[in-house]
Protein backbone atom coordinates (compact mmCIF):
# COMPACT_ATOMS: atom_id res chain seq x y z
CA UNK A 1 0.00 0.00 0.00
CA UNK A 2 1.11 3.80 -0.54
CA UNK A 3 2.43 4.95 2.65
CA UNK A 4 -0.41 8.01 2.06
CA UNK A 5 -3.30 5.69 2.15
CA UNK A 6 -5.32 3.57 -0.66
CA UNK A 7 -7.52 5.48 -3.60
CA UNK A 8 -11.22 5.24 -3.17
CA UNK A 9 -13.21 5.02 -5.93
CA UNK A 10 -17.44 5.47 -6.27
CA UNK A 11 -18.79 3.77 -8.79
CA UNK A 12 -16.02 1.57 -9.79
CA UNK A 13 -17.85 -1.83 -11.10
CA UNK A 14 -18.61 -0.32 -14.74
CA UNK A 15 -17.37 2.06 -17.07
CA UNK A 16 -15.18 5.24 -16.14
CA UNK A 17 -14.94 3.93 -12.87
CA UNK A 18 -13.81 0.71 -13.25
CA UNK A 19 -10.85 2.06 -15.57
CA UNK A 20 -9.36 4.68 -13.17
CA UNK A 21 -9.65 1.65 -10.42
CA UNK A 22 -7.26 -0.27 -12.78
CA UNK A 23 -5.39 2.89 -13.84
CA UNK A 24 -4.57 3.94 -10.06
CA UNK A 25 -3.68 -0.01 -9.54
CA UNK A 26 -1.07 -0.03 -11.77
CA UNK A 27 0.47 2.90 -9.94
CA UNK A 28 0.68 0.84 -7.38
CA UNK A 29 -2.50 2.39 -5.07
CA UNK A 30 -4.74 -0.17 -3.05
CA UNK A 31 -8.22 -0.01 -4.24
CA UNK A 32 -11.46 0.54 -1.88
CA UNK A 33 -14.22 1.09 -4.50
CA UNK A 34 -18.25 0.67 -4.15
CA UNK A 35 -20.92 -0.27 -6.20
CA UNK A 36 -24.70 -0.12 -6.25
CA UNK A 37 -26.26 -3.39 -7.27
CA UNK A 38 -23.77 -4.65 -9.87
CA UNK A 39 -22.36 -7.33 -7.77
CA UNK A 40 -20.83 -9.60 -10.80
CA UNK A 41 -19.24 -5.95 -12.46
CA UNK A 42 -18.05 -5.03 -9.31
CA UNK A 43 -16.37 -8.83 -8.64
CA UNK A 44 -14.62 -8.52 -11.93
CA UNK A 45 -13.31 -5.34 -11.25
CA UNK A 46 -11.48 -6.70 -8.42
CA UNK A 47 -10.15 -9.18 -10.14
CA UNK A 48 -8.75 -6.90 -12.49
CA UNK A 49 -7.34 -4.70 -10.32
CA UNK A 50 -6.02 -7.84 -8.15
CA UNK A 51 -3.83 -8.71 -11.61
CA UNK A 52 -2.01 -5.39 -10.62
CA UNK A 53 -0.49 -6.77 -7.16
CA UNK A 54 -2.53 -4.47 -5.23
CA UNK A 55 -4.86 -5.29 -2.34
CA UNK A 56 -8.81 -4.15 -3.26
CA UNK A 57 -12.21 -4.08 -1.21
CA UNK A 58 -15.28 -4.07 -2.82
CA UNK A 59 -17.61 -2.24 -1.00
CA UNK A 60 -21.91 -2.05 -2.07
CA UNK A 61 -23.13 0.96 -0.88
CA UNK A 62 -25.16 3.74 -2.39
CA UNK A 63 -23.47 7.26 -1.88
CA UNK A 64 -27.75 8.97 -2.53
CA UNK A 65 -27.68 8.03 0.82
CA UNK A 66 -25.55 10.02 3.68
CA UNK A 67 -25.21 6.88 6.38
CA UNK A 68 -23.84 4.85 3.76
CA UNK A 69 -21.19 6.99 2.33
CA UNK A 70 -20.01 7.57 6.03
CA UNK A 71 -19.68 3.66 6.69
CA UNK A 72 -18.23 3.08 3.34
CA UNK A 73 -15.54 5.78 4.10
CA UNK A 74 -15.19 4.21 7.28
CA UNK A 75 -14.21 0.64 5.86
CA UNK A 76 -12.18 2.64 3.20
CA UNK A 77 -9.89 3.81 6.09
CA UNK A 78 -9.94 0.53 7.86
CA UNK A 79 -8.45 -0.71 5.14
CA UNK A 80 -5.94 2.01 4.35
CA UNK A 81 -4.77 1.51 8.35
CA UNK A 82 -6.70 5.53 8.73
CA UNK A 83 -5.32 6.72 5.35
CA UNK A 84 -7.52 7.65 2.36
CA UNK A 85 -4.87 9.44 -0.08
CA UNK A 86 -7.27 9.91 -3.14
CA UNK A 87 -10.90 10.10 -3.35
CA UNK A 88 -12.38 10.07 -6.93
CA UNK A 89 -16.42 10.62 -7.02
CA UNK A 90 -17.16 8.77 -10.41
CA UNK A 91 -20.48 7.46 -9.36
CA UNK A 92 -23.45 9.15 -11.85
CA UNK A 93 -26.61 8.66 -13.06
CA UNK A 94 -28.12 10.42 -15.95
CA UNK A 95 -32.67 10.71 -16.06
CA UNK A 96 -32.69 12.80 -19.44
CA UNK A 97 -35.92 14.16 -20.61
CA UNK A 98 -36.38 17.77 -22.28
CA UNK A 99 -37.55 20.00 -19.19
CA UNK A 100 -41.26 20.59 -20.00
CA UNK A 101 -41.78 16.95 -19.37
CA UNK A 102 -39.13 15.82 -16.65
CA UNK A 103 -40.71 14.62 -13.48
CA UNK A 104 -39.54 15.67 -10.23
CA UNK A 105 -38.22 12.21 -9.41
CA UNK A 106 -35.87 12.77 -12.35
CA UNK A 107 -34.52 15.76 -10.59
CA UNK A 108 -34.20 14.36 -7.58
CA UNK A 109 -32.34 11.00 -8.86
CA UNK A 110 -29.57 12.78 -10.25
CA UNK A 111 -29.00 15.60 -7.99
CA UNK A 112 -29.32 12.76 -5.09
CA UNK A 113 -26.47 10.45 -6.88
CA UNK A 114 -24.11 13.21 -8.75
CA UNK A 115 -24.30 16.20 -6.10
CA UNK A 116 -25.37 15.27 -3.09
CA UNK A 117 -23.35 11.83 -3.08
CA UNK A 118 -20.24 13.62 -4.24
CA UNK A 119 -20.89 16.46 -1.33
CA UNK A 120 -21.05 13.44 1.12
CA UNK A 121 -17.74 12.00 -0.09
CA UNK A 122 -15.71 15.23 -0.25
CA UNK A 123 -17.42 16.28 3.66
CA UNK A 124 -16.37 12.96 5.00
CA UNK A 125 -12.65 12.10 3.33
CA UNK A 126 -12.03 15.76 3.41
CA UNK A 127 -11.78 15.03 6.99
CA UNK A 128 -9.56 12.29 7.37
CA UNK A 129 -7.02 14.01 4.24
CA UNK A 130 -6.85 17.14 6.53
CA UNK A 131 -5.71 15.65 9.93
CA UNK A 132 -3.70 13.32 7.35
CA UNK A 133 -2.34 16.98 6.16
CA UNK A 134 -1.87 15.29 2.14
CA UNK A 135 -4.59 14.44 -0.19
CA UNK A 136 -6.44 14.60 -3.65
CA UNK A 137 -9.94 14.85 -4.48
CA UNK A 138 -11.33 14.45 -8.46
CA UNK A 139 -14.63 14.48 -9.41
CA UNK A 140 -15.96 13.24 -12.34
CA UNK A 141 -18.31 16.61 -13.95
CA UNK A 142 -19.31 16.31 -17.40
CA UNK A 143 -18.75 18.75 -20.53
CA UNK A 144 -22.27 18.94 -20.47
CA UNK A 145 -21.90 20.87 -16.93
CA UNK A 146 -19.66 23.45 -18.54
CA UNK A 147 -21.32 23.49 -22.08
CA UNK A 148 -25.04 22.71 -21.05
CA UNK A 149 -27.17 20.30 -23.55
CA UNK A 150 -30.70 19.45 -24.37
CA UNK A 151 -32.45 16.95 -22.86
CA UNK A 152 -29.92 17.32 -19.59
CA UNK A 153 -31.33 20.44 -17.54
CA UNK A 154 -31.04 18.06 -14.51
CA UNK A 155 -27.67 16.37 -15.49
CA UNK A 156 -26.32 19.22 -16.40
CA UNK A 157 -27.38 21.33 -12.92
CA UNK A 158 -25.61 18.44 -11.09
CA UNK A 159 -22.27 18.26 -13.33
CA UNK A 160 -21.47 22.35 -12.92
CA UNK A 161 -22.78 22.08 -9.19
CA UNK A 162 -19.66 19.36 -9.19
CA UNK A 163 -17.52 22.79 -10.41
CA UNK A 164 -18.66 24.66 -8.24
CA UNK A 165 -18.28 22.13 -5.29
CA UNK A 166 -14.91 21.27 -6.61
CA UNK A 167 -13.45 25.06 -6.86
CA UNK A 168 -15.26 25.87 -3.15
CA UNK A 169 -13.13 23.04 -1.71
CA UNK A 170 -9.93 23.67 -3.67
CA UNK A 171 -9.69 27.26 -1.68
CA UNK A 172 -10.82 25.47 1.61
CA UNK A 173 -8.06 22.56 1.57
CA UNK A 174 -5.49 24.72 -0.16
CA UNK A 175 -3.39 25.44 3.26
CA UNK A 176 -3.16 22.43 3.73
CA UNK A 177 -2.08 21.80 -0.40
CA UNK A 178 -4.97 18.86 -0.37
CA UNK A 179 -5.64 19.29 -4.26
CA UNK A 180 -9.01 19.13 -5.72
CA UNK A 181 -10.16 19.09 -9.26
CA UNK A 182 -12.65 18.05 -11.59
CA UNK A 183 -12.38 16.16 -14.83
CA UNK A 184 -15.29 16.66 -17.19
CA UNK A 185 -15.40 13.86 -19.95
CA UNK A 186 -16.86 14.63 -23.12
CA UNK A 187 -18.76 11.50 -25.18
CA UNK A 188 -16.95 8.06 -23.17
CA UNK A 189 -18.31 4.74 -25.06
CA UNK A 190 -19.73 2.88 -21.38
CA UNK A 191 -22.88 1.62 -20.77
CA UNK A 192 -24.13 5.33 -20.10
CA UNK A 193 -23.78 6.03 -23.48
CA UNK A 194 -24.44 3.05 -25.18
CA UNK A 195 -28.03 3.64 -23.81
CA UNK A 196 -28.50 6.74 -26.53
CA UNK A 197 -30.08 5.86 -29.90
CA UNK A 198 -27.94 5.43 -33.12
CA UNK A 199 -29.15 8.90 -34.39
CA UNK A 200 -28.12 10.77 -30.84
CA UNK A 201 -24.80 8.47 -30.94
CA UNK A 202 -23.81 10.21 -34.71
CA UNK A 203 -25.25 13.40 -33.74
CA UNK A 204 -23.15 14.10 -30.91
CA UNK A 205 -19.84 11.83 -32.88
CA UNK A 206 -20.12 14.97 -35.30
CA UNK A 207 -19.78 17.46 -33.10
CA UNK A 208 -16.98 16.13 -31.97
CA UNK A 209 -13.79 17.96 -33.28
CA UNK A 210 -11.60 14.77 -33.04
CA UNK A 211 -14.60 13.13 -35.06
CA UNK A 212 -14.58 10.03 -32.78
CA UNK A 213 -15.83 9.03 -28.99
CA UNK A 214 -13.65 8.44 -26.52
CA UNK A 215 -12.66 5.57 -24.30
CA UNK A 216 -12.71 4.49 -20.29
CA UNK A 217 -9.00 4.90 -20.37
CA UNK A 218 -8.90 7.74 -21.55
CA UNK A 219 -10.39 9.59 -18.60
CA UNK A 220 -8.35 7.35 -16.09
CA UNK A 221 -5.58 8.43 -17.37
CA UNK A 222 -6.49 12.30 -16.36
CA UNK A 223 -7.38 11.34 -13.23
CA UNK A 224 -4.31 9.57 -12.55
CA UNK A 225 -2.00 12.17 -13.48
CA UNK A 226 -4.29 14.10 -11.06
CA UNK A 227 -3.77 11.90 -8.24
CA UNK A 228 -0.38 11.20 -8.39
CA UNK A 229 3.37 13.44 -7.78
CA UNK A 230 2.97 15.24 -11.44
CA UNK A 231 -0.54 16.94 -9.86
CA UNK A 232 1.06 18.03 -6.98
CA UNK A 233 0.67 21.92 -7.35
CA UNK A 234 -3.06 22.10 -9.37
CA UNK A 235 -6.09 23.06 -7.54
CA UNK A 236 -9.22 24.09 -8.07
CA UNK A 237 -9.03 22.59 -11.97
CA UNK A 238 -11.28 21.57 -14.65
CA UNK A 239 -10.27 19.14 -17.00
CA UNK A 240 -12.24 18.53 -20.25
CA UNK A 241 -11.35 14.77 -21.65
CA UNK A 242 -13.89 15.54 -24.56
CA UNK A 243 -11.98 15.45 -28.50
CA UNK A 244 -12.30 18.82 -28.05
CA UNK A 245 -15.95 18.96 -27.83
CA UNK A 246 -15.65 21.93 -25.13
CA UNK A 247 -13.51 24.22 -27.27
P1 LIG B 1 -21.88 3.92 -15.95
O1 LIG B 1 -21.21 3.07 -16.97
O2 LIG B 1 -23.36 4.07 -15.99
O3 LIG B 1 -21.43 3.41 -14.48
C1 LIG B 1 -21.93 4.08 -13.35
C2 LIG B 1 -21.27 3.56 -12.11
O4 LIG B 1 -21.79 4.29 -11.00
C3 LIG B 1 -21.55 2.10 -11.83
O5 LIG B 1 -20.43 1.54 -11.20
C4 LIG B 1 -22.73 2.15 -10.86
O6 LIG B 1 -22.84 1.02 -10.00
C5 LIG B 1 -22.35 3.38 -10.06
N1 LIG B 1 -23.49 4.02 -9.40
C6 LIG B 1 -24.58 4.57 -9.98
N2 LIG B 1 -25.42 5.04 -9.04
C7 LIG B 1 -24.84 4.79 -7.83
C8 LIG B 1 -25.22 5.03 -6.49
N3 LIG B 1 -26.36 5.62 -6.18
N4 LIG B 1 -24.38 4.62 -5.52
C9 LIG B 1 -23.22 4.00 -5.82
N5 LIG B 1 -22.81 3.75 -7.06
C10 LIG B 1 -23.61 4.13 -8.07
O7 LIG B 1 -21.30 5.43 -16.00
P2 LIG B 1 -20.00 5.99 -16.74
O8 LIG B 1 -20.36 6.33 -18.13
O9 LIG B 1 -18.82 5.14 -16.46
O10 LIG B 1 -19.84 7.41 -15.99
C11 LIG B 1 -18.99 7.59 -14.86
C12 LIG B 1 -19.01 9.06 -14.48
O11 LIG B 1 -18.56 9.86 -15.58
C13 LIG B 1 -20.39 9.58 -14.12
O12 LIG B 1 -20.29 10.53 -13.06
C14 LIG B 1 -20.84 10.27 -15.39
O13 LIG B 1 -21.80 11.28 -15.14
C15 LIG B 1 -19.54 10.84 -15.87
N6 LIG B 1 -19.53 11.09 -17.32
C16 LIG B 1 -19.69 10.09 -18.21
C17 LIG B 1 -19.68 10.38 -19.56
C18 LIG B 1 -19.83 9.33 -20.63
O14 LIG B 1 -19.86 9.70 -21.83
N7 LIG B 1 -19.91 8.06 -20.29
C19 LIG B 1 -19.52 11.71 -20.00
C20 LIG B 1 -19.38 12.70 -19.04
C21 LIG B 1 -19.37 12.39 -17.71
P3 LIG B 1 -23.69 -0.31 -10.44
O15 LIG B 1 -22.83 -1.05 -11.43
O16 LIG B 1 -23.87 -1.08 -9.19
O17 LIG B 1 -24.96 0.18 -11.04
Amino acid sequence: MSERGVALVTGGSRGIGRAICIRLAEDGNDIVFNYRSGEEDAQETKRLCEEKKVRVLAVKADISKSVECDELIKKAAEFGDGKIAILVNNAGITRDGLLGRMKDEDLDAVLDVNLKGTFYMMRGVSKLMLRAKYGRIISLSSVVGVMGNAGQVNYAASKAAVIGMTKSLARELASRKICVNAVAPGMIATDMTNALSDAAKEKITSSIPFGEIGSPSDVANAVAFLAGDQGSYITGQVICVDGGMAI
